[in-house]
């Protein structure tokens, strides 16, 4: 129709205009981009999402300029599998979402446009102007520029909807690495700035000042260890030098977000790399407050070596994801808060809380405290507790215990997270040898399996000795009464 190729034109004449300007107006424009033609990189059309390629194609034909950016150019540089495709583009969401009737709009703080191709997701964004500076220190409440860009009292930016040109986007983005632009036209990488020499040299450099890039937004000092961990780069001194003075930041970033941060920091398959530099970098206590408490108190138990546990849980997810297997996220976050309920256990009980409440409260307690710093989302928090419950219930095997718990849906985690304890140093009797037996065994060999429990070893597995009764007493508090 008229309307569509007017439409067509002007878009086309925008680009034009855009491109005119920004060559003119960027002093850098004779050094960056570096451009490198198709045959002096490895990247083909091969190793990239068909359905990526064609947004980008899509938007190309409609007049728009488009091309893949980000993780998955810099991933497939490095020799890693790119595991998602976000494509970056000069049309406007709108613009992109009148394109593909298979897109929906997404997003406040930054808003992009989503293309759904059955389950893979093609990220589209518009090219993004760095958010302005301002001088937060004499604003000390939220200062609102427009409807299209804000920040926090903290100089956090809440919205970065301001649209730009590419050399603007790709100063806007985290490190250099990431600002590497593939475009399908002419199947070059643009590199914007320096991106391809630091990833020559394992080199994680953030773009512009480290300072002003943490201040604006904080979970840059995560991404950067998230990618340390995972590619064995080193951070760029100056890069490093402001993330422990600054760490504190992270107090003002929302818990769901941190908490998908978490997600990626621990579930990249260097998990212990990423623990330890977590850690060193002062970052660990925003995510995990009450575990760094205990870790850095020194509390240990007989059966209970925190830091030795915690690194056994890691590397066995490490192990996994590696050889292809994959992971529940709640088995992780299990493993991380694990030490603090064993402890809180303990203190509930010597507060004469019988055994399963105090865990029961335990649970709840440290979950409260968690989730002030990274939110867990109930699908999450409720195999957690199941996790940990069933720890107290794997030893009891009696009659037909055995048999109920192997039903469990949550079996074979509590099982796994048993192992691992055990792997850690915690005696527990060659529980983990007889449930490994006991899982793959006939059930002749299971009815053998349970005469053969030395109820001796332990006293607490007999068959149910019948207890008196306690009388309910209305008034009187519940828990101050010890069952025995
Ligand atoms: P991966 O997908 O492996 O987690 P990624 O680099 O693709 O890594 P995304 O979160 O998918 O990470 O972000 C895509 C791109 O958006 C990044 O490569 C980077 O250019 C930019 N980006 C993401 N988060 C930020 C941020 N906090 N600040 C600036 N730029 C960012
Ligand atoms: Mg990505």
């Amino acid at each position: 129709s008229l309307t569509k190729i007017c439409r067509l034109m002007l878009t086309g004449l925008k680009s034009l205009v855009r491109k005119a300007t920004s060559i003119f107006a960027s002093p850098k424009a004779q050094t960056y981009p570096i451009i490198i033609p198709r045959s002096d990189h490895s990247l083909s059309r091969q190793n990239l999402s068909p359905n990526a390629v064609k947004v980008l194609y899509r938007l190309n034909k409609a007049g728009f300029d488009a091309y893949l950016v980000g993780g998955c150019i810099r991933d497939h540089l490095i020799g890693v599998d790119a595991k998602d495709f976000d494509v970056v583009t000069n049309a406007t969401p709108e613009e992109i979402h009148d394109l593909f009737s298979n897109s929906r709009l997404i997003g406040r703080r930054f808003r992009l446009v989503h293309v759904t191709f059955g389950r893979e997701i093609i990220e589209v964004s518009t090219f993004r102007a760095p958010s302005a500076q301002e001088d937060s220190a004499s604003k000390p409440q939220e200062s609102l520029k427009g409807k299209d860009s804000a920040r926090s009292a903290h100089g956090i930016v809440l919205r970065d909807n301001v649209y730009g040109s590419i050399e603007e986007d790709a100063e806007r983005r985290d490190f250099t690495f990431n600002a590497l632009y593939y475009n399908v036209q002419d199947f070059s990488i643009h590199d914007y700035c320096g991106g391809l020499e630091d990833i020559a040299n394992k080199k994680i450099r953030i773009i512009g000042d480290a300072r002003q890039r943490y201040q604006e937004d904080p979970v840059r000092m995560l991404r950067a260890i998230r990618f340390a961990g995972k590619l064995g780069f080193d951070i760029d001194e100056e890069t490093a030098a402001p993330i422990k003075e600054m760490a504190h930041l992270l107090d003002h970033i929302p818990p769901a977000r941190l908490f998908e941060e978490v997600l990626k920091l621990l579930g990249s398959g260097n998990g212990i790399k990423t623990f330890h530099l977590l850690r060193q970098y002062g970052l660990f206590k925003y995510l995990f407050p009450d575990t760094e408490a205990l870790l850095v108190s020194g509390w240990k138990r007989d059966d209970l070596n925190p830091e030795a546990f915690i690194l056994q849980g890691l590397e066995n997810t490490d192990k996994r994801l590696q050889t292809g297997k994959t992971t529940a996220p709640y088995f992780l976050y299990a493993v991380m808060l694990w030490p603090s309920v064993v402890l809180r256990h303990e203190e509930f009980q010597s507060q004469g809380m019988p055994a399963t409440p105090a865990l029961h409260q335990a649970a709840s307690m440290v979950l409260d405290n968690q989730v002030a710093s990274t939110a867990i989302p109930r699908r999450f928090s409720t195999p957690m507790r199941e996790i940990w419950d069933m720890q107290f219930r794997l030893p009891k095997r009696y009659g037909k215990r055995a048999f109920v718990l192997l039903d469990h849906p949550r079996f074979r985690a509590a099982f796994d997270f048993l192992l691992i304890r055990e792997l850690s140093g915690t005696e527990l009797g060659g529980l983990g040898a007889w449930w490994e037996s006991f899982q793959f065994a006939n059930e002749n060999e299971q009815r053998e399996l349970i005469k053969s429990i030395d109820l001796r070893a332990n006293d607490k597995e007999g068959p149910k000795k019948r207890r008196p009764r306690r009388r309910k007493k209305s008034n009187a508090p519940q828990r101050e009464t010890p069952e025995e």
